[in-house]
């Protein structure tokens, strides 16, 4: 069997073919360059419109790398014909294999971009032997594909959320499709500010945008004030997740404060290492957290105290009724701002204020929760953890959407990996 007969299985052209292969002697490693020709007869293609023109000269032979065969370096090679087009004037024809300057054919794009889902883009790039820079290229021609012949009709449930990035307070802001069996990201933004939220809901359809009914966020004010104006029709879900988290912090706050005051007036240091003790849950304490929690619950301390309103509160999340939610949220608030712990007073407060949102939890139960969102953020996380030499936003958006984004692909004659 020839190469070609291969080439024209995987790889077939309407008004080209595969001419002589030959071995590119002066090559580092094995290299195959195999040569293209128009067929007689077969008018060039105007780059510029798509038509078919008359042609007026040919360019000097250039190269396109293609999916490698058996560790063999393949690249196609052929002299491109330049048309005259009465609507775009002298331009250079367009070819089947690849699009405007790029020396990568579109079948070894998509080869590395599909690479680059399972591996970080420095090892695919040494995997293959090409650089960090065409693996760049490839998944963000893969993104810009996806992108623009994805779906958006009919989602129901998006979670809004924001992530950290580089050092310092850096934010992004993520939008995620949160259904069950619809898991994806859809928006990609720079800080956490109300442009980086409504940008996503300005890039929706009308119809786009009416057909979300929740939509699940934390309490960041701005987040809160684009989601009342952007889908007022959407049940807005403050979820369990998020207040259980600002929970945590302010606990770790009390804690801290406290820790710097028993040492300061030369107590025993009580709090070091108690602070998994007071952050986990009862159940999840290992033996030893277990006796140093019991120890610290002899004291009257501020921290203790704060960790069993957390406990208290532990139980709203098991009401059914909104009703009754509602009435056992008013009663600790009351309690928590008789204890003159500034942190969880400022809960409290907090929890007053967004009420109304909070208790949408309970109208939206089994419908819509966090948990997705978390997953989704925590392989966000990794994403960025894995993405060696992202220093620019452009690479994080481009490797964010890459690996969440759940994008379409074009059908392809043969799959190559
Ligand atoms: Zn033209």
């Amino acid at each position: 069997m020839q190469l070609n007969t291969i080439l024209n299985r995987v790889g077939p052209f309407k008004s080209f073919v595969y001419g002589k292969a030959k071995w590119v002697e002066e090559a580092k490693r094995p290299t195959l360059a195999v040569e293209i020709h128009s067929r007689k007869n077969g008018r060039a293609i105007c780059s510029g419109c798509g038509r078919p023109r008359p042609g007026y000269d040919r360019l000097p032979e250039r190269r396109w790398e293609f999916v490698p065969l058996w560790g063999i370096a393949v690249y196609f090679v052929y002299a491109m014909r330049r048309v005259n087009c009465p609507d775009c004037g002298v331009t250079v024809e367009r070819v089947p294999w690849a699009v405007g300057k790029c020396h990568l054919t579109t079948s070894y794009r998509w080869f590395l971009a599909r690479w680059a889902k399972r591996l970080s883009w420095q090892e695919v790039a040494s995997i293959f032997h090409t650089n960090w820079r065409n693996v760049f290229a490839s998944v963000k021609h893969a993104v810009f594909w996806g992108i623009s012949h994805r779906d958006l009709g009919g989602i129901e449930a998006i979670g809004v959320d924001e992530i950290q990035w580089q050092r310092g307070h850096h934010y992004l802001t993520l939008v995620y499709r949160i259904e069950d069996g619809m898991k994806r990201l859809l928006w990609v933004a720079q800080e956490r500010t109300e442009e980086s939220l409504r940008g996503f809901f300005q890039y929706l359809s009308e119809a786009e945008r009416r057909s979300i009914r929740f939509v699940c966020s934390d309490m960041w004010q701005p987040y809160l004030k684009v989601i009342a104006e952007q889908v007022k029709q959407a049940v807005h879900v403050l979820d369990r997740f998020h207040i259980m988290k600002k929970m945590n912090e302010a606990i770790d706050e009390v804690r801290r404060s406290e820790a710097a005051r028993l040492k300061r007036d030369g107590y025993e240091e009580v709090l070091k290492h108690s602070r998994w003790c007071l952050l986990k849950r009862k159940e999840n304490l290992t033996e030893k957290q277990a006796v140093k929690l019991s120890e610290l619950l002899q004291y009257n301390l501020r921290s203790v105290r704060s960790h069993l309103m957390r406990e208290d509160f532990q139980r709203f999340w098991e009401y059914a009724s909104p009703a009754w939610a509602a009435r056992f949220l008013d009663q600790w608030c009351v309690r928590t701002m008789r204890s003159k712990i500034e942190p969880m007073k400022k809960i409290a407060t907090t929890l007053r204020e967004h009420r109304d949102l909070i208790l949408n939890w309970f109208r939206a139960k089994g419908t819509v929760s966090a948990g997705p969102v978390e997953g989704l953020n925590n392989k966000a996380k990794l994403t960025m953890r894995k993405a060696y030499g992202f220093r620019t936003y452009e690479a994080i958006e481009i490797a964010l959407y890459h690996t969440l984004g759940d994008l379409p692909e074009p059908n392809f004659t043969h799959e190559f990996c």
